[in-house]
């Protein structure tokens, strides 16, 4: 199969709606970035890549670190992790708090606000020090991505502190559920700081490697889960990946997939590659919507959704 081919196409395809929908300005750092932008990269499983658009530019990767922290959490806790929170989709907006008063400080998933900030929480207890936790989960993205210069950006996460009053109150909420065991301050910084990590459309689709398959990187034969909990890893992303849009991306798309509010989006065809798309244009669940609807021409043209 041609992928540079179907990728170019791709980006003319997409060039008619790179004006629709709306960056983020809830974190004011990502308020100014330029909405034209493009970029969509799969890296295979021999380490081979194909890039269209701007897949050097970094980029926040903001949820998508999500899954990262996921993995980490799931590592060291197992199914214990699952009493903190849940694996089933919201249905609600990713920074909501309704859901969680009612179901008493339990996060429906890892992937809402809530839920992430829950397992950036597990993380810090697990490491019992919120400066090496932050570091860890740096350091276990750059093993995947293959790549040490891989950093966050202090300007975005210091922007995210400052207006975090939403991701504050999440927390809040599960320590007076007794579902939160360290400083509210010290975690949601921790979570901010994972967020702000920022990475382009090529080193996100070799990251994603790991989770094509079974949980070893193919290129590097290193083990980082078990075939069990990678199963797990991509059932969440397929069903909550994006938020109140996650049957919308599967209905579309049909790859586990999660998505960022920097505009990134990450995807995982099993046993093939891993892909990243990059348009910080929005649509209103917070998902790029360009990057969405290049995902389901690639998905058309090749073939290869999981369904
Ligand atoms: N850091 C962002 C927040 O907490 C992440 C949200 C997202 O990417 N959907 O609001």
């Amino acid at each position: 199969m041609d992928y540079q081919k179907i990728l170019n196409e791709i980006s003319e395809e997409i060039k008619p709606y790179l004006n629709e929908g709306k960056v983020a300005d809830y974190i004011p750092a990502l308020a100014n970035v330029d909405p034209n932008q493009f970029a969509m990269s799969i890296t295979m499983f021999d380490g081979t890549q194909y890039s269209v658009g701007n897949a050097d530019t970094l980029f926040s990767i903001q949820s998508i670190s999500k899954v990262f922290t996921f993995t980490l959490a799931l590592k060291y806790y197992s199914t214990d992790l699952y009493k903190r929170l849940g694996h089933e989709p919201s249905g609600n907006p990713f920074n909501s708090l309704v859901q969680l008063e009612y179901e008493h400080g339990k996060p429906r998933n890892p992937f809402i606000n809530a839920g992430a900030i829950n397992v950036t929480d597990a993380l810090v207890s697990h490491y019992k020090d919120e400066d090496i936790a932050y570091k860890e989960v740096l350091e276990f993205i750059r093993s995947i991505a293959d790549d040490h210069t891989i950093d966050s950006n202090p300007v975005v996460s210091a922007s995210e502190m400052e207006h975090g009053f939403r991701n504050i109150s999440l927390a809040n909420l599960m320590k007076s559920f007794n579902n939160f065991d360290n400083n509210v301050n010290e975690v949601v910084n921790v979570y901010f700081k994972h967020c702000s990590v920022e990475m382009n459309t090529k080193m996100l689709s070799r990251a994603m490697l790991y989770l094509a398959n079974h949980g070893v990187d193919p290129i590097t034969d290193k083990t980082y889960i078990s075939t069990q909990q990678a199963k797990r890893i991509n059932a969440v992303m397929l069903t909550c990946g994006h938020y109140d849009a996650s049957g919308d991306f599967a209905f579309h798309v049909g790859l586990p997939g999660k998505s960022g509010v920097g505009g990134g989006i990450v995807a995982v065809v099993p046993k093939m590659m891993g892909i990243s798309v990059f348009s910080p244009a929005l649509n209103a669940q917070g998902n790029s919507l360009v990057g969405t609807m290049a995902l389901e021409l690639f998905t058309n043209k090749t073939g290869f959704s999981i369904f």
